[in-house]
Parts: C-alpha cells; sequence; structure tokens
C-alpha cells in the first residue's frame, strides 16, 4: 500500500515450506527481495500479447443521431462491434463514445454485475458494492509480480467489491469505498506517466466492475498513441452486459474462478449464487484467459477439482494461474476457522497434480514474490 508520502508498505511472509512472499512489490521491494533472498531474480516475459483492441476502439467511428432508447444504442452497438464504420473524423462521435453512454445509462440502473441491483448510483444510491458515484483507487503502482505474461503492470486499484469474502486480504479497500482518489481529471496524467515503466494496464480492486464508466472515461483521455493492453482483473460476476462494454477495450482477462459450487460461495463470500454466472462470464470474456485459481484450504475436492474439471471440458486453452499463497486474514478465525492456515504442502501437490492431468498450461509466476 503507498503511503501518503509516496513510500509503499509491504506484507512479507514466510510459509511452512520456509518461502518468503512480498504482497504486492514494486520495484521499490527489489533491494528487500535481494536481502532476504540472496540471488533472487525478477525474470520478466518474453512472449508477446497480443496487439491492444483499444486504439482501434477509440477511433471506430459510431456516427450519429444516436437511438435514444438503451435497446436502439445495443443494437447499434452490437453492428458496429460486427461490422466497423472505419475511421471517425474530427469531431464524429466513436465506437468508444457509444460504450461510454451505453454505461452511463447502466449507472442509473445498476447491472453492471451479477447481483443487478438496479440502484441509481449517478443519483447516489448503493448496491452490494456499496460503491456510490465517485470511482476512487486506492492506490497505482507498477505491480512486478503479476502473472509473467502481463507484468510489470501499472495496477489502479479500485474500491469496494461484489463479494465479500470472509479471507478477503484487501478488505480496507473494499470497505472504504470512498477514501482514495477519484479517478477522474487531474489524476489521468499522473496515471498515464506510470504506464511507461509497466507492460500492461490493470484494473484491479477490489474489483473494477462497478467502476466502468470512470475506466471508460479515463480509456477516452489516453494519450495519443496509448497502446498498453488492458488487463481486466476481477472476480468474474459482471454481467452481461458489461462484459458486451468490454469487449474492444480489454485485451487480457485476469480473473478469479474461486468455488466449485454454490455453497462454499455463499458461506464463505456471501453470493446467493455462483457457479453459473462465472462459468457464463468466462466464456463471454474475449481476449486472453489467464485463470486464478485460489487454493483454499480444504478446499480441493470440493472447489479445485470440479473448477478443474469444467475448465478441461469448456476452455482447456485458457492458462491458469495455481494462487498457494493464501494465508489467514480479516474475519476467517470467527467465521471459517477452517480456514486458519495456509494450504498444505499435500494440498498444493494435490492441486498441481489435478491441473496437469487435465492437460490445463499453468503460467509462470514472476519468482519469488507474491501476485
Ligand atoms: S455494481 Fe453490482 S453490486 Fe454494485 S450497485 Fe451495481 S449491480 Fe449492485
Amino acid at each position: 500500500m503507498t503511503e501518503g508520502d509516496g513510500r509503499r508498505q509491504y506484507n512479507i511472509w514466510i510459509d511452512p515450506d520456509g518461502q518468503v512472499w512480498i504482497e504486492d512489490p514494486d520495484r521499490g521491494a527489489l533491494p528487500l527481495a535481494e536481502a532476504l533472498q540472496p540471488g533472487f531474480e525478477l525474470v520478466e516475459s518474453a512472449s508477446a500479447l497480443p496487439p491492444p483492441r483499444l486504439p482501434a476502439t477509440r477511433t471506430a467511428a459510431a456516427p450519429g443521431p444516436w437511438p435514444d432508447d438503451l435497446a436502439g444504442l445495443w443494437a447499434l452497438h452490437d453492428r458496429l462491434l460486427a461490422e466497423p464504420a472505419g475511421p471517425a473524423n474530427p469531431g464524429e462521435p466513436t465506437l468508444l463514445d457509444l460504450k461510454r453512454a451505453i454505461a452511463a445509462r447502466l449507472f442509473r440502473s445498476c447491472v453492471l454485475c451479477e447481483h443487478r441491483c438496479g440502484v441509481d448510483r449517478a443519483a447516489g444510491e448503493r448496491g452490494v458494492c456499496k460503491v456510490g458515484p465517485t470511482s476512487y483507487f486506492a492506490d497505482a503502482y507498477v505491480h512486478l509480480a503479476e502473472e509473467r505474461e502481463i507484468a510489470p503492470s501499472l495496477c489502479v486499484t479500485l474500491t469496494g467489491c461484489s463479494w465479500h469474502c470472509v479471507y478477503c486480504h484487501t478488505y480496507d479497500i473494499i470497505n472504504r469505498v470512498d477514501a482514495g482518489t477519484p479517478l477522474a481529471e487531474p489524476a489521468y496524467a499522473q496515471l498515464y506517466a506510470k504506464t511507461a515503466d509497466a507492460r500492461t494496464l490493470s484494473f484491479v480492486g477490489g474489483n473494477p466492475d462497478h467502476h466502468v464508466p470512470a475506466i471508460l472515461d479515463f480509456l477516452a483521455a489516453a494519450p495519443e498513441g496509448f497502446n498498453r493492453p488492458v488487463v481486466w482483473n476481477s472476480n468474474m460476476y459482471g454481467s452481461p452486459e458489461l462484459y458486451k462494454l468490454l469487449d474492444g477495450v480489454v485485451d487480457v482477462y485476469l480473473g478469479d474462478f474461486r468455488y466449485g459450487n454454490d455453497d462454499c460461495a455463499k458461506r464463505l463470500s456471501g453470493l446467493p449464487r455462483c457457479w453459473e454466472p462465472v462459468t457464463r462470464n468466462w466464456k463471454l470474456a474475449k481476449g486472453k484467459l489467464i485463470v486464478r485459481l485460489l487454493l483454499l484450504p480444504g478446499h480441493v475436492d470440493c472447489c479445485l477439482v470440479p473448477m478443474v474439471a469444467w475448465l478441461k471440458a469448456e476452455l482447456p486453452e485458457a492458462s491458469v494461474s495455481l494462487l498457494s499463497q493464501f494465508h489467514p486474514t480479516y474475519l476467517v478465525a470467527k467465521k471459517a476457522p477452517e480456514l486458519d492456515r495456509t494450504p498444505s504442502v499435500a494440498e498444493v501437490a494435490a492441486a498441481r497434480a489435478a491441473i496437469a492431468d487435465a492437460g490445463l498450461t499453468e503460467v509462470e509466476p514472476t519468482a519469488g514474490t507474491e501476485r
């Protein structure tokens, strides 16, 4: 977490194997990593990412006059996404402008995520995520230890979440939804300047879904020639409408796949339903897919194994990122005592074996640090 004076504070712990983890490291953490683990080496990816789609969406024409009703706007959007109308003339609206107009409508009766609260966020009403009319980011730093394909990534850490997990490790960001810096002018220039040191631009949280209107406004203001791939780091609980809006904007979905059944999702994250919307959304997401499997202690058979089986059957081309660094925090001791430990060596081995047996490709983490 970045302090008010610009210095960052790091959480560090050692797992039962003696491995040292530094949470959310930026370049300032490198001397620390080298001191804690002699011989530490930061490995950056040499593989190419698909070309960013945002530049085309920012310049593709969406000629007016536009329909007044939401259904008409969607029809125009879907047509232009399938059959681009060519570059916009100066002053003419673009496909990104059309997405922003639709996002502003969805904001007034919020259906940006699967909860579909229907509240008027622009008027200050709040739904399950508790996020109001202004989008705040709690932090923005170049993260060195995201999955190697996308690191280093400028992570814009937005507040609030549509899930309320008892083990949340960013609970300060989730709960203080109106703390931080508004994602609006005058913050844009400083954020874009930070992308110079990054391979990708990630929207993360909390969760980015409920901030889509502010994010699209931010992307519309990108400097000429901005071409970093956009990463959507989410819980994959958006609405189908959200995934349509992100089509043509987001290049990489770095998403969670946490629960193999609705009972665990309800008990640990307060979700009325989870399996159907999350599996649906993995199929709606258009871009490179990196599926984060969070290994919760005691949840190999009930959660990890069914998720791996589904991926094998439905998304065998997706990259899988096993997160084995779970450590108990927040409300675990009170509400889910069975999670009050780190995953055992046997559980990590069982998870890795299940992924390998399914023939899924596991991404390489950036060594020695936590993602
Ligand atoms: S983003 Fe989701 S949780 Fe938040 S108000 Fe909208 S529908 Fe509700």
